[in-house]
């Protein structure tokens, strides 16, 4: 196994749902995947919503994986295929997104503010949208999410050439 297979082993933040909201099928995979998991949408359109109902630290479908998840590779990925990132900083990178992630979703906790969106992916787009939104700018709380969800996005941005918003 090559550091590309376990960066991804070691990640899974695109199956979890932090990095990407939905998995959208090819025609033809539809078939197949709605024996394996429950879709949305419709046989010329389906879909599924991360986190990925088939995500157990790795793909537990991976022979049946769908299209985008094969191609899918982030800016992370190809950073290290390309030896410009080595193993050891692209896992620094991961942990980083995930501790910036448990600060966003604790702020939200203490906050109260409570978004429809399972995935984390989908909550920040709908995170930057409800702060917009407030009328209440200069609180404490506004403020410090604010700055918390730039400095995410651009972070993942940077290294995993991904943006919410
Ligand atoms: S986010 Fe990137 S490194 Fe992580 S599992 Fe997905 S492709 Fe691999
Ligand atoms: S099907 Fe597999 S590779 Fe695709 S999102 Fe789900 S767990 Fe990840």
């Amino acid at each position: 196994m090559d550091d590309t297979e376990n960066i991804c082993l070691a990640c899974g933040l695109c199956c979890d749902g932090t990095l990407i909201g939905h998995v959208q099928l090819k025609k033809q995979e539809t078939p197949v995947l709605n024996q394996l998991m429950d879709l949305e949408g419709d046989p010329d359109n389906g879909f599924f919503l991360h986190p990925c109902q088939k995500y157990c630290n790795g793909c537990t479908i991976y022979q049946n994986r769908p299209f985008q998840c094969k191609s899918f590779e982030c800016g992370l990925l190809k950073s290290v295929e390309q030896g410009k990132t080595d193993f050891s900083s692209a896992l620094r990178s991961i942990s980083k997104l995930k501790q910036k992630r448990k600060n966003v979703e604790k702020s939200m906790e203490v906050w109260g503010i409570n978004l429809k969106s399972n995935s984390f992916y989908f909550q920040m787009v709908e995170l930057e949208k409800h702060l917009r939104k407030e009328s209440s700018h200069s609180t404490v709380k506004a403020k410090t999410l604010k700055s918390q969800l730039k400095e995410l996005n651009l972070f993942v941005g940077k290294s995993f050439g991904v943006f919410f918003y």
